[in-house]
């Protein structure tokens, strides 16, 4: 008896140690690889001799003339270059020119302390891979891990260091036109894509050429700007920051990333810039966080607006005392931080530490052994559109497509079919790389849809074309030959969608239906009695009720990149079977939004069977999304049976699994994610309706069974109870393993005890 009692009072202490905040488990700084003593010996020294304004010229961080990502307001930028007070430059590449840079800061400058080159390398430098939302509808961590590695390789050797990526903002609201930049709405899930991007990024070693320092942007919670609207104020509890927010970012320290962007925004009244509480007692204090930060684009001067700061000096003084390292192309510390040390106002040691930071990374990147090294023509020459690169960004794209809708399996399209290719992203080969895609080239090196179709096929003697009309233009002169096409044929592939740049920075939107008059089209279309195929190229969830009716199949292939066309050919002819799932949910009207599928009950969750007027609901639309998140079809068919589970009453220390057998029961091979949602029944704080807890994308030939088992324990189930303690509590639970989110068809119910 007295060793039961020991032993559940040990327990219990168990279970106890784990409340308080969440902090990361484990900092993987496996590729922060140098010899740390040397390092700090090095660094040491070098802080001894440097002035005051050497220092500061480290946090200072300007844009080349080379190309612009925002307001540019210096373009004195070489000058105070070769003064040793630009410390950074950002938006220069080729081995040639980030050389001619370098050159001016180590053989100008007295100490000559090297440049470190950033430029925003999202989903690739010149082979360009799917939009990271794109991407992310994958749920393929070895290839989003992959898509990484490319763009460094390709990016460093053209003398970039540093990345403005992962975007790890969580994205709940599609009207933003940043939502193509992250992984989507989910905790769970952008976990674990946060760190497999950090890891693509920086590899094992940050010294390694081909490598590069990555920079998880924009902390924090900048994707839960009011209305939608990019860069609008942020309100929200410190519960719903801590387990929805902030996550990622902790994620990405987790993974040993070496720099954090602050965002644009303020939460509750501080903008991020100046928030001590997130950057020192959450990043630093709580997490151990040992990189530097940066600002976003002018984010400090812009505390002005704001109604914070009530001049740049101000400004200057608030972001770096709450822990801002690095001003990106602000000038505000250039211009004031010498006189704010001179007033007392900012301490001498705090502008060390920054520069501190700051000189470590370019240590860790090897900068100080041979400033030179990643800038290097020949490496550039091999290594830019390798094959093996294209092969990649190809396989990528066909891994992102979700197949929404596929009636009378319609799809696949047979090769001896005649096609009509009608729409405005047909001969697309600009666009289809997305917004944010660096480097890529616009003007013919991304593959088409019409081209993607000429490789498969091998001809297109059974393929017609017309464009119709333009993306977002009242244009209807093409619609008559449209329909001539569509006519003759036996199928009519249709490609609409948005322009690139309708999503990305700046690009939130209060419409987020297909544009123009392309709507129009696809009704026209439809008169002539031909199946309906609609790819949808977009970089965010679009209203689709009137297509979802109209089309006999749908195709999200998002913004796909380089070699999009052929991964669409690919899919649409079945050489690959679609497996993507969405990542957002899509809405069935603006009015919904936002609508995410981890929300809520409330008191009067909607029940027709009890009540139908006084309940959570809209009277002029379901509450159900169009599309769940979770959600993508295959050509195949997946059965799921047997949900099993090892323990109903597992304590908090016992570790139980959940499994399912899933088989294929269709005519083709195929890939499937294997999806575990848990809800939490009671708790001293509601929770979700469900929660992501586990996926498994598998792979199944024709007439295969597979059993899936996922492995649960108390730490997966903790929350911010109503004492703000991360923990699991005792209770019910229930869990599902499904297809997507919206599939509860196999449920077991467990009980967490003490
Ligand atoms: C964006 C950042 C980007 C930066 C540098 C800003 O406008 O918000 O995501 O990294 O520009 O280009």
């Amino acid at each position: 008896m007295i060793t039961i009692a020991l032993l559940s009072l040990a327990l219990a202490g168990q279970a106890q140690e784990k409340s308080g905040l969440a902090k990361p488990e484990n900092i993987d700084k496996s590729a922060w690889k140098v010899d740390e003593t040397e390092m700090n010996r090095k660094i040491d020294s070098l802080l001894s001799v440097m002035t005051l304004k050497e220092k500061i010229g480290q946090t200072v961080l300007y844009s080349s003339g080379y190309t612009v990502t925002g307001p540019t307001l210096d373009e004195n930028y070489t000058d105070y270059l070769k003064d040793g007070m630009v410390g950074a430059i950002f938006n220069a590449f080729t081995a040639d020119y980030t050389t001619q840079l370098q050159k001016m800061a180590v053989e100008n400058t007295r100490l000559g302390i090297p440049i470190m080159f950033g430029y925003d390398v999202i989903h690739g430098h010149r082979t360009i891979f799917p939009i990271s939302l794109g991407e992310s509808a994958s749920w393929d961590m070895e290839m989003i891990k992959k898509g990484a590695e490319v763009a460094a390789a390709e990016a460093s050797a053209e003398g970039i260091h540093w990345t403005y990526a992962p975007m790890v903002d969580i994205t709940r609201d599609p009207r933003w036109g940043r939502v193509s930049e992250g992984a989507g709405e989910d905790v769970y899930l952008a976990n674990k894509i946060a760190k497999a991007r950090v890891h693509g990024f920086q590899g094992d070693d940050l010294s390694d050429v081909t490598t590069v320092l990555a920079c998880a942007k924009h902390y924090a919670a900048y994707g839960a700007a009011e209305a939608g609207r990019d860069y609008n104020t942020v309100d929200m509890s410190e519960r719903k920051l801590r387990e929805i927010y902030l996550p990622p970012f902790m994620a990405t320290v987790e993974a040993g990333v070496g720099s954090i962007m602050t965002s644009f925004n303020e939460i509750s009244g501080v903008p991020s810039s100046a928030n001590s509480f997130l950057l020192d007692e959450v990043l630093r204090k709580e997490w151990g966080f040992s990189g530097f930060v940066v600002t976003d684009y002018t984010s400090i001067n812009e505390m002005i607006p704001h109604g914070y700061s009530k001049d740049e000096k101000q400004s200057a003084e608030q972001a770096m005392n709450a822990g801002v390292d690095m001003d990106m192309q602000g000038g505000v510390y250039l211009n004031h931080l010498e006189e704010l040390v001179k007033e007392g106002k900012v301490s001498e040691e705090r502008i060390t530490e920054a520069a501190r930071r700051i000189l470590e990374m370019k240590y860790r990147l090897g900068l100080f052994q041979d400033p030179y090294k990643y800038s290097n023509q020949k490496r550039q020459d091999e290594t830019t559109y390798k094959p093996e690169f294209l092969e990649a960004a190809r396989d990528m794209a066909r891994k992102s497509m979700v197949l929404l809708k596929n009636k009378d399996q319609i799809l696949p399209l047979k090769k001896d079919q005649k096609i009509a290719l009608i729409g405005p992203l047909v001969k697309d080969e600009s666009n289809i790389i997305g917004s944010w895609a660096a480097q890529g080239d616009r003007s013919g090196k991304a593959v088409s849809v019409f081209e993607g179709f000429e490789e498969v096929l091998g001809n297109m003697k059974n393929v017609t074309y017309a464009q119709g009309t333009s993306i977002d233009t009242d244009d209807k002169s093409g619609f008559k030959a449209a329909v001539e096409v569509a006519k003759k044929a036996d199928v009519v592939v249709m490609v609409v969608g948005e322009r690139e740049n309708m999503t990305g920075e700046a690009a939130s939107q209060v419409d987020i239906n297909i544009p123009g008059v392309q709507k129009e089209l696809i009704a026209e279309i439809k008169k002539t009695g031909k199946p309906i195929v609609l790819v949808l190229m977009n970089g965010r969830p679009l209203t689709l009720s009137y297509e979802n009716e109209t089309a006999d199949a749908m195709l999200e292939a998002w913004f796909p990149g380089t070699m999009g066309g052929a991964a669409v050919a690919d899919v649409l002819f079945g050489n690959y079977n679609p497996s993507g799932k969405l990542t957002m949910t899509f809405p069935r009207s603006v009015g919904q939004i936002p609508l995410y599928y981890n929300a809520k009950n409330t008191g009067r969750p909607k029940d027709d069977s009890v009540e139908p007027k006084y309940r959570s609901k809209y009277t002029d639309s379901p509450n159900t999304p169009l599309f769940p998140f979770g959600y993508g079809l295959s050509y195949t068919n997946f059965d799921y049976s047997n949900i099993k589970i090892s323990n109903t009453n597992p304590t908090f220390d016992q570790d139980f699994n959940i499994s399912v057998e899933v088989t294929n029961t269709g005519n083709f091979d195929g890939e499937e994610v294997v999806q575990l949602y848990v809800r939490d029944l009671f708790g001293s704080v509601t929770r979700p309706v469900k929660e992501l807890k586990g996926f498994e994308k598998i792979s199944l030939k024709k007439g295969e069974t597979k059993t899936v088992s996922f492995t649960l324990n108390s730490d997966e189930l903790r929350f911010y109870n109503a004492d703000m303690d991360f923990v699991a509590e005792p209770g019910k639970f229930e869990a599902f393993i499904g297809k997507n989110s919206s599939d509860d068809a196999l449920k077991v119910s467990f009980e967490l005890k003490k």
